[in-house]
């Protein structure tokens, strides 16, 4: 079924069955970054405040819809970065109040250097970080982000915080492309840093401006992990892009699933 906010159920490779909840509905992607490998194209709304996109009314309306539907997640993500939604709290609180499903957010991370952004995290059950970069430099490379935007070493060090106070499974997504592929050594040291529950080594399999990386390349990304636990890569999981036709729409709304 395809709402306004709510969409798929979609199969996503980290998270099985995902009901997802696009809380911004924007035409365009609203997002703080502009990542090299968007599937969703250039970010057309570039923003680091956050506000109210969607009311919790409109939300609660279409939860009533979906409150049968089979799905092992209820995944907030949408067209764009799903904190710079201003009610997400209110809206993860409202979820677990109607449909009886674990909730999982992902997030490109940069909001979480604000506390009431780690608190309203802090309500869902799962949280998917993304860390694509190990220096500013590669960060604004490929993430792009929006002018105000914070630091790597910020976000970095808000994460750490969150894993502090955090007791549901964060999970780590680092996306490798041509241009950090000879860094997993580095993005590894961060990852032990922040003692994620899950690594989540990625590549863009679907259509967008960069190639994905071959298995052998993710392979040997996957060798500079074998310290921690937990780690998974896209190409061990099944694969994302088996998707129904009646489907593209909603996969068009989850550039990272
Ligand atoms: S990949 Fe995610 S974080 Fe990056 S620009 Fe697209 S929506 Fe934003």
């Amino acid at each position: 079924m395809v709402n306004s906010i709510i969409y798929g159920p979609v199969p996503s490779w980290r998270l099985g069955r995902s009901l997802g909840i696009d809380l911004l509905s924007t035409k365009g992607k609203a997002c703080s970054f502009d990542c090299i490998y968007c599937q969703l194209g250039r970010t057309t709304h570039p923003l680091v405040e956050r506000k109210e996109f969607v009311s919790l009314d409109k939300l609660a309306e279409e939860l009533k819809v979906v409150r049968d539907i089979a799905a092992d997640y209820v995944t907030f993500s949408g067209v764009g970065e799903p904190t710079l939604a201003s009610n997400l709290g209110e809206a993860i609180a409202l979820v677990r109040s109607v449909l009886e499903l674990p909730v999982a957010v992902i997030t490109n991370s940069s909001l979480m250097t604000r506390e009431d952004v780690r608190h309203e995290l802090g309500l869902a059950h799962v949280v998917v970080a993304k860390v694509d970069a190990p220096s500013e430099e590669l960060f604004r490379q490929i993430n792009r982000p929006s002018v105000g935007c914070s630091t790597l070493d910020g976000i970095i060090r808000s994460i750490q915080l969150f894993r502090q106070e955090y007791e549901g499974k964060l999970a780590l997504q680092m996306m490798f492309v041509e241009a950090n592929k000879s860094y997993a050594p580095e993005m590894a040291n961060i990852a032990e840093q922040l003692l994620p529950d899950e690594v989540q080594i990625n590549t863009p399999l679907r259509p967008c401006a960069v190639p994905p990386l071959a298995p052998e390349d993710i392979s040997a990304i996957r060798q500079a992990f074998s310290s921690l636990r937990g780690v998974v890569t896209v190409y061990q999981a099944s694969r994302p892009d088996v998707v129904s036709l009646n489907q593209e729409e909603t996969l068009l709304r989850r550039p990272e699933l």
